[in-house]
């Protein structure tokens, strides 16, 4: 077989269509980042290959000078990109190369809405990388080979970026990959000396690798010099120059190498350790969820490099589950260099290392939330539901997280989730002694619930959580700088002090004059109920459901019922307001069926304004259907 006969013509994945075709449109005002991508990739490719060459030399195939090249042609109108690093096989070319093996790829793309501004946004939430060689090049040709396999294992990939694209196996003397972009004819610029070297000192000096490019003498920009090569970047690993001497430019362009992400982020927190546990960390916050945030499988979190040398993405012993959307590097002096991701489960210091980029962590955000409030509601809005996985995760820490939160409030018109605990606290009425709390499945449940009735009359504060975290959140805090927490929709409400004695009297004797009605509910409601009682929650709604205080909230259960879990049937307590003209019409009523009903009604809407679920929806209407009929009799 000749080596042409092994030439192919494959189609791209759909998606890959898709994306080649927006980001051409949406990010041509910003092209130059085509070369921030490649450069990225090459650069992973090189740390790969280091990386592998630890436990086989071999690979080095005797060249162990990592480096990246450009050069340029301007009469060909190429821009050609070649790097020594690991290459890729046949197989890996048409994996990587050809489909978009992203997990939240779909996502991704439901989430278009075809406005361009928009979704430029979002593909860089997406990453761009290699395709957006695409936004300069009308072709493109790849050829690689992956380090330790004979010459003859070549792969030449080349597409013009529409439908398909051609594979051909060739010989190629020297492992890693060669990009040569056949540029656009308005792209000319980047076969230009100066304006690459440019672009590659704005968005690539931090990339630990030498980026050679030809020299140029002054005076002769044109004429560059055949053989003179020079490196075009500062090659020093970022993280290990101090503090000062990086510009937030530096910083920025960082994290996109690092996190594959085309924005900003949001913060960043450098820190160098020195001692019997040597370390430096760099931790960003990014300023957007990721797509896959909460997909078992993603990647990209924390880098681990060992005395320089990259070790492996996504080390995730070295950040809790809660704290995932820190993206960054923690680069260790003391780890072997063979370390593995097993022997990082049970290691010192990497027990070490996590509990200081926790406390770096938390502090960032600590020092966020105090000076830079409107940035913190930014992160609060993107991550605040992961962070409320702390209390669960993170023992140690549940106070200084629970600091962290923000919770939407009667104290506030609207759902803003901006209320502090601290905040609470300083508004505490006299004599309150707890901090009060509603959970339900939307905000306008929480906001509405009759529970709240009480603490309106009295101007006590709750806290309005209706993130389908919070439930599960809560069963973890129980307290917060002493004061413990109260869900208003379960237990015995005990207002404390902040209830006179003039009103426990006559809830008193509300309840010993209602004693008939409650046995009468009670007989009517049967096994639905647990108790029947009189209420001191209510001032407007004829009654409410409450659960007993270890139980889980109603519209919780109604959650994992219809998500088909199993719920151990809990009995909740009506409570009536003997005051309202609804219960003292029931008290009134002589026909015992027709109690029976309105007692019935009454405790099933109690559950509907509890977000919960009626077991019986059909005997509910028609009940109310009669109710409603005897009024026009
Ligand atoms: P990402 O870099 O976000 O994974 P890309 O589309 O840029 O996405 O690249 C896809 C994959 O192709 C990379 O993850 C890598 O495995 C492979 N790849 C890209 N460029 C190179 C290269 N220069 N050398 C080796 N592999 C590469």
């Amino acid at each position: 077989m000749t080596v042409e006969a092994h030439k192919e013509t494959l189609g791209f994945q759909t998606e890959v269509k898709q994306l080649l075709k927006l980001m051409i449109h949406s990010l041509y005002s910003n092209k130059e980042i085509f070369l921030r991508e490649l450069v990225s990739n090459a650069s992973d490719a090189c740390d790969k290959l280091r990386f592998e060459a630890l436990s086989d030399d071999a690979l080095f195939e005797g060249d162990s000078e990592l480096k990246i090249r450009i050069d340029l042609d301007k009469d060909a109108r190429t821009l050609t990109l070649i790097d020594n690093g690991i290459g890729m096989s046949r197989e890996e070319v048409i994996e990587n190369i050809g489909t978009i093996a992203k997990s939240g790829t779909r996502q991704f793309f439901e989430a278009l809405t075809g406005d361009q501004a928009k979704d430029a946004q979002l593909i860089g939430q997406f990453g761009v990388g290699f395709y957006s060689a695409f936004i300069v090049a009308d072709k493109v040709t790849l050829t690689t080979r992956r380090a330790g396999m004979g010459a003859e294992h070549g792969v030449r990939w080349e597409s013009a970026g529409e439908g398909d694209y051609t594979l051909e196996t060739v010989e190629k003397a020297t492992r890693g990959t060669e990009i040569v972009l056949h540029l656009r004819e308005d792209d000319a610029e980047y076969a230009e000396n100066y304006r690459v070297r440019s672009v590659i000192r704005k968005y690539s000096d931090h990339i630990s690798l030498p980026i050679e490019m030809q020299k140029v003498s002054y005076g002769e920009e044109d004429k560059a010099q055949a053989d003179e090569y020079e490196a075009v970047n500062s090659a020093s690993a970022l993280w290990t120059r101090s503090k000062g001497e990086i510009s937030d430019e530096e910083y920025t362009e960082f994290y996109k190498h690092v996190a594959h992400d085309y924005q900003e982020p949001l913060a960043h927190v450098h820190n160098k350790v020195e001692g019997t546990n040597s370390y430096t960390s760099l931790f960003y916050i990014p300023k957007h969820a990721p797509f896959d945030m909460w997909d078992r499988d993603r990647r990209n979190g924390i880098k681990l490099y060992v005395k320089r040398v990259f070790i492996m993405d996504d080390a995730e012993q070295l950040m809790p589950t809660y704290l995932r959307f820190v993206k960054g590097i923690v680069d260790s002096d003391d780890l072997p260099l063979n370390v593995s991701r097993e022997i990082l489960q049970h290691n010192r210091h990497i027990e070490n290392i996590r509990n200081g980029s926790v406390k770096k962590v938390l502090g960032l955000l600590e020092s966020m939330s105090k000076n830079e409030a409107e940035k913190y509601a930014e992160f609060w809005g993107e991550f605040g539901v992961v962070l409320k996985e702390g209390p669960a995760e993170d023992n140690k820490n549940k106070e200084r997280i629970a600091k962290l939160f923000r919770f939407a409030s009667t104290h506030n018109s609207d759902n803003t989730q901006n209320v502090s605990l601290d905040d609470y606290i300083g508004r505490m009425k006299d004599g309150q002694n707890k901090i009060y709390y509603i959970t339900a499945d939307s905000f306008a449940a929480a906001k509405n619930s009759p529970h709240l009735e009480v603490f309106h009359k009295k101007g006590i504060e709750v806290l309005l959580m209706s993130d389908r975290v919070d439930e599960w959140m809560m069963s973890y805090l129980h307290e917060f700088e002493g004061k413990s927490f109260q869900s208003v929709a379960k237990g015995d409400l005990d207002l404390g002090a902040m209830e006179d004695q003039a009103e426990k009297e006559a809830l008193e004797k509300s309840a010993n004059d209602s004693k008939g009605l409650l046995e009468r509910m009670k007989t009517a409601l049967g096994d639905k109920v647990e108790e029947v009682r009189v209420t001191h929650r209510l001032t407007k709604s004829p009654c409410c459901m409450v659960v007993a205080e270890q139980d889980m909230a109603v519209s919780m259960q109604k959650i994992l019922k219809q998500a088909g879990h199993e719920v151990p049937n809990m009995k909740p307590t009506l409570e009536i307001n003997p005051e309202h003209p609804l219960v003292k019409r029931l008290d009134a009523e002589t026909d015992e069926d027709r109690f029976n009903d309105w007692s019935h009604v009454l405790f099933d809407q109690a559950m509907l304004s509890e977000g919960g679920q009626l077991d019986d929806p059909a005997s509910f209407v028609s009940r109310l259907n009669e109710l409603m009929l005897s009024l026009t009799k």
